[in-house]
């Protein structure tokens, strides 16, 4: 079977490292490509992903939203949330998915439990804070969007959050945090940034990061506990694969691998 990954910009993409290590692993024979494709070509998917003989794509910036106009069946999760992360071509038809909730949510419960009503306060407004707040929503958890400005939240497909510009911030008690900008690639520090104070971080806050490299950043110091974003990376690979297959990829070889590349690199 042959997969592939599309996007535009895709030359940083992870995506082949992680399905071709599980490939191997499984000693799986299928492959898969890196394509970059442009808006104006979203309309034609469907005839590029058959005459390219993918069984399956993953979909990334710009086109995780556009692309459901071309699909012939969505699950509810992924139209709730307005975005398709993964795409399986099956008996003649394109069905949409998106991984990237259902893989947060258990890398963020593996690490921090399943408890319900939990507070989440989410920083940043854009296509991750999307699926991490649909994650929670789901799950049954209370959730606050910070974002440094209000048209921001225009583009969410539900209001059930609390949405507070930076400078409206007034403090509480949160049992996490999650960093869902970039603000912290360059090991910037994302309260700094956004003028946020952190004194209402306290023992029993968790955080979690999205960014996976660098593998610490300056926000998740603030927590006793915290996580990176390597998890809910191999998680929506992983999620995408059963989607394809019916199969369960191997997340250990895929997490040790992606942990060995980001040190070498
Ligand atoms: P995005 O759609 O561009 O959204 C970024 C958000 O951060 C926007 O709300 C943006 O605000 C805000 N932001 C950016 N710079 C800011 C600043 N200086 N001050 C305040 N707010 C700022 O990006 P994304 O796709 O959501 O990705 C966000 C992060 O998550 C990236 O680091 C990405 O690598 C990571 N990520 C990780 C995974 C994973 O599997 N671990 C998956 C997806 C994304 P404006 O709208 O005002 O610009």
């Amino acid at each position: 079977m042959n997969y592939a990954v599309i996007g535009y910009p895709i030359k940083h993409t992870m995506s082949p490292l992680i399905h071709q290590t599980n490939f191997d692993a499984l000693k799986n024979e299928s492959t898969y490509t890196a394509h970059e494709v442009l808006a104006e070509d979203i309309k034609d998917i469907k005839k590029w992903i058959m005459d390219s003989e993918l069984s399956g794509i993953n979909v990334t910036v710009p086109h995780k939203e556009t692309i459901m106009a071309h699909l012939d069946y969505i699950d509810p999760k992924a139209i709730k949330i307005g975005a398709v992360n993964t795409v399986h071509y099956k008996d003649g038809e394109l069905h949409g998915y998106n991984t990237d909730v259902t893989g947060y949510i258990a890398a963020f419960n593996a690490a921090f439990g399943k408890k319900k009503e939990r507070h989440i306060l989410i920083l940043g407004a854009g296509g991750a804070a999307k699926a991490v707040h649909r994650a929670h929503i789901d799950h049954g958890d209370i959730v606050t969007i910070v974002a440094r400005r209000l048209e921001s939240f225009a583009t969410f497909k539900s209001d059930d959050f609390t949405g507070i510009v930076t400078n409206d911030f007034t403090n509480r008690h949160y049992d996490a945090v999650i960093n869902a900008t970039p603000i912290g690639l360059n090991h910037e520090d994302v309260f700094e940034t956004m003028g946020i104070d952190p004194s209402f971080i306290d023992d029993d806050t968790v955080g979690m990061d999205l960014i996976y490299n660098p593998k610490t950043t300056p926000f998740m110091t603030y927590f006793k506990h915290s996580i990176n974003g390597l998890d809910m990376l191999v998680n929506q690979a992983m999620d995408a694969y059963k989607i394809w297959t019916g199969q369960t990829g191997d997340t250990k070889s895929v997490k040790d691998k992606l942990e060995k590349y980001m040190e070498e690199s």
